[in-house]
């Protein structure tokens, strides 16, 4: 994944007129929350308990602590009393790291013969949060707002999705994706605003000539590629044309030497995400099919035919992804199969779909490419296992970044496809053809997505929130009719809000 480890801060709020004993206990409550929180299963953020806040001066410090401390990649705020918001004023307005509002109590259930006053005024966070939570909103902060005892799975599984979106959003902040090539000439979707892409996400986008990659290709020892070569053996069904001493063994050793040659100027360079175009391999032997798919299973984004956005975008989810079951992939909208309700699109690419969605173990085969007019490229074979599944993209609509989330649902094939030489997965948009599709063209939505059965629609909504983006959520519920209103709204919305 190459991704750090980042830290999420976890702040009380309360004052100083509860006077030192009071304050020792909330102190107390939420260090043994957040050691509680942190022996979660499976989860992913490392919360570091913060001392009680109590004035204005402590909230500034510590929003400016965070914001200048890179391990931090987001605050949990949590009023355990009252807070009066207007201290919370000069924090928030120089806060820039992620926001999570946690709306919990540290009781669980009302002692109904043991309640008096005192505990009425320890356990506050029923009006304490809603103080904290009108300043958010008057403040127009994006923020998360996670609602339920502390203790309970489901409220712990919503802290620890946005802790890992977070930790997505600090990577996207330094993220640089490498381009191999320009766009494909004349497409449009692909294309967009880098400047603002940059602004608005974090996302770099660098050039990198092919000239540059053609030397580290040249540097690449014929031992590195034997020593790669048999590490593919291992790990891959080898189709026989492809094996040692078959008829097209020199192509898997070609697409080796790519494989090593982009590694090495990605690492050098920093980046952890990059495009190709198969327009653009001048001094390439073939298509890197087989390096893109392999570099993308070790955590790279990528994108075809210079498709930056989407390739930053799977960087992203599969940052959120990290240690979850299921994979994130690279995608594109390939072919349809009209069946009525059951009418679902065929996914695939010209190669470079991520073996981590693989059902079972991946076949190396190796076949001649009818586009690029280059030699026959190696290839990663294989089905995709059913389940859900969510698609996603971004477009450059041009006054603002749009994006649209559908959720999916990956079906088996009817058959097997013996003679289709790529990777597929068959997947039906959420609510049906009919209307998924609409919706997602009505949208503007790419023919690439970023496709993911690790991670779902709640992943993609606190990034959009947090990096204060449009969000259009297709799925289950999503009518024709509502989802153009939405739209419209939407136009006015974005409109209005540069005067916010
Ligand atoms: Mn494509």
């Amino acid at each position: 994944m190459n991704a750090k480890t980042y830290e999420i801060w976890f702040v009380t709020g309360s004052q100083h007129l509860y006077g030192d004993a009071t304050l020792a206990q909330v102190a107390e409550h939420s260090a043994k929350m957040v050691d509680e929180l942190n022996s979660t299963a499976g989860f992913k953020a490392k919360l570091v308990w913060k001392p009680t806040v109590k004035s204005s001066e402590e909230i500034f410090n510590v929003a400016t602590e965070a914001n200048g401390n890179p391990n931090c990649a987001g605050i949990i705020a949590w009023m355990h009393t009252f807070s009066p918001a207007k201290m919370w004023i000069a924090g928030l307005k120089a806060l820039n790291k992620p926001l999570l509002h946690l709306h919990t109590q540290f009781n669980k259930e009302i002692p109904w013969s043991e309640i008096d006053m005192d505990f009425m005024n320890l356990n506050q966070s029923a009006h304490g949060d809603r103080e904290f939570g009108h300043i958010v909103s008057r403040m127009r902060k994006p923020v998360k707002v996670v609602v339920g005892h502390w203790q309970q799975e489901s409220v712990r599984k919503r802290i620890d999705v946005w802790s890992r979106v977070a930790i997505a959003w600090a990577d996207s902040q330094t993220l640089k994706v490498a381009r191999f090539g320009d766009n494909m000439n004349n497409v449009a979707v692909t294309d967009g605003d880098k400047v603002e892409a940059e602004y608005k996400f974090g996302y770099h986008v660098d050039y990198l000539p092919i000239g540059d990659l053609v030397s580290y290709l040249d540097k690449v020892t014929d031992s590195e590629v034997a020593a790669l070569v048999a590490q593919y053996d291992a790990m891959y069904d080898v189709a026989a044309n492809a094996k040692a001493g078959g008829k097209d063994r020199q192509s898997v050793l070609e697409a080796a030497k790519l494989e090593i040659g982009i590694r090495r100027i990605l690492e050098d360079g920093g980046y952890k995400a990059f495009t190709t175009n198969f327009d653009a391999l001048h001094g390439m032997h073939q298509l890197p099919g087989l390096a893109s798919q392999r570099l993308m299973a070790d955590g790279y984004g990528f994108g075809a035919e210079g498709d930056w956005k989407t390739s930053a975008l799977v960087r992203t989810m599969k940052v959120m992804a990290d240690g979850l079951p299921g994979g994130t992939s690279f995608m594109e909208d390939y072919t349809y199969h009209f069946k009525g309700e059951e009418s679902s699109i065929l996914q695939a690419h010209m190669l470079e779909i991520c073996p981590s969605i693989a059902k079972a173990k991946p076949r190396l085969e190796v076949h001649p490419l009818g586009i690029g007019g280059k030699a026959a490229p190696a290839r990663l074979v294989f089905d995709t296992a059913a389940g859900d599944g969510v698609a996603a993209t971004i477009v450059d609509m041009g006054s603002r970044f749009r994006m649209i989330v559908n959720d999916v649902k990956v079906i088996p094939t009817e058959a097997p496809l013996p003679k289709l030489p790529v990777a597929q997965a068959l997947w039906k948009p959420m609510p049906n053809l009919e209307i998924g599709a609409a919706a997602w063209i009505m949208a503007g939505g790419t023919h690439h997505t970023s496709f993911s059965m690790a991670i779902n629609n709640e992943y993609l909504t606190d990034f959009a929130e947090i990096a204060d983006v449009e969000m259009l959520l297709i799925d289950s519920d999503t009518t024709v009719r509502n989802f153009k209103n939405e739209l419209k709204l939407n136009e006015v919305y974005y409109m209005l809000k540069k005067g916010f």
